[in-house]
């Protein structure tokens, strides 16, 4: 039993079963693959389905493509429409986390730039009791990958083995999530969501040369926290130990939406319970996201 039903990959739906990649491709044996992970939110009352930042992520993903070289035709219309015709394929009513992936097909060696694949999948997206209660966090005794070596800001597959090597620390020792230090020690970001900081009434978070993926989500909150909620944003190196006693610390992403931290290193955070600022940014993401709010339209694409 898949969670996956159906896939769209170069222009056709086909069953999850038919949507494989050879063993002999790029993509199979170096990692050169790039994804984004897209939201879909479903408004019942207003029987509508939207999805969340549908150019931004398809910005990003020629982004991706273009920084590791890969050679394509893909307009920006080919990647909007590719998510846009899965769904409306699959029909799903409740919210939808989509995966969105360009990998190079064929059999080249290392250094192939083409030919790129295009795929789609989705499932219906459930979320953790840390959505409503906080995670406890680790930060990580992995550090984070840099732009000279393995740029976090291109958002390709092989990056998420140093992700999976903190997460899989952090699991062992009994915590919810990892946090990575970047080379210069300073907080980087999670294995797939960015951190923000409330201090004294202002946010703090790593800025987007600190080694982190450019979050669209963390773009979103900012717009949110600074116009809607009349919060200082202040982007800018955050230290370890700053986490400890911050007032607040969120982790942002558009499968983690907006994630209390209620505890680092076994150190609460403030009474350990989710803040006031961060419960607050919870509900206007995602009343955003669904549409019942109905500032910032550019942001939803009705399917
Ligand atoms: N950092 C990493 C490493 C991620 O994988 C993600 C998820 N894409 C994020 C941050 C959050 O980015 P976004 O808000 O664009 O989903």
């Amino acid at each position: 039993m898949s969670f996956y039903k159906k896939a769209y990959l170069n222009g056709k739906i086909v069953p999850i079963e038919e949507a494989g990649v050879l063993v002999s491709s790029p993509t199979f044996r170096y990692g050169a693959a790039v994804f984004e992970g897209l939201g879909a939110y479903w408004n019942a009352s207003q029987n509508k389905k939207y999805v969340l930042s549908l150019e931004e992520h398809c910005w990003r993903l020629l982004e991706s493509m273009k920084m590791i070289r890969f050679e394509h035709s893909y307009t920006i219309e080919t990647l909007k429409s590719s998510v846009l015709e899965l769904l409306k394929a699959e029909n799903y009513e409740e919210d939808v986390h989509i995966l969105q992936s360009a990998f190079l097909e064929g059999e080249g060696g290392m250094t192939a730039k083409s030919p790129t694949g295009l795929a789609v999948i989705a499932r219906g997206r459930t979320r953790s009791s840390g959505f409503e209660d906080g995670f406890s966090c680790k930060i990580s005794s992995w550090t984070r990958i840099t732009d000279n070596s393995m740029p976090p800001r291109v958002k390709c597959v092989a990056n998420y083995q140093n992700g999976r090597l903190a997460q899989l620390e952090a699991s062992t020792d009994g915590y919810d999530y990892a946090i990575l230090l970047n080379q210069r020690g300073k907080v980087a970001e999670g294995p797939g969501a960015c951190v923000m900081v409330i201090r004294n009434g202002t946010c703090i978070t790593p800025p987007v040369t600190g080694d982190i993926l450019e979050s669209i989500t963390r773009k979103c909150l900012i717009t949110i926290l600074e116009k809607e909620m009349n919060i200082p944003v202040v982007e800018r190196e955050v230290d370890r130990t700053e986490l400890y006693i911050a007032d607040e610390v969120l982790l942002c992403g558009t499968l983690y939406e907006v994630t209390p931290v209620v505890e680092i290193d076994r150190l609460p955070v403030r009474d350990r319970k989710p803040g006031e600022i961060t419960r607050a940014l919870q509900q206007r993401y995602l009343a955003l996201a669904r549409g019942e709010d109905k500032a910032y339209p550019e942001w939803r694409t009705e399917v």
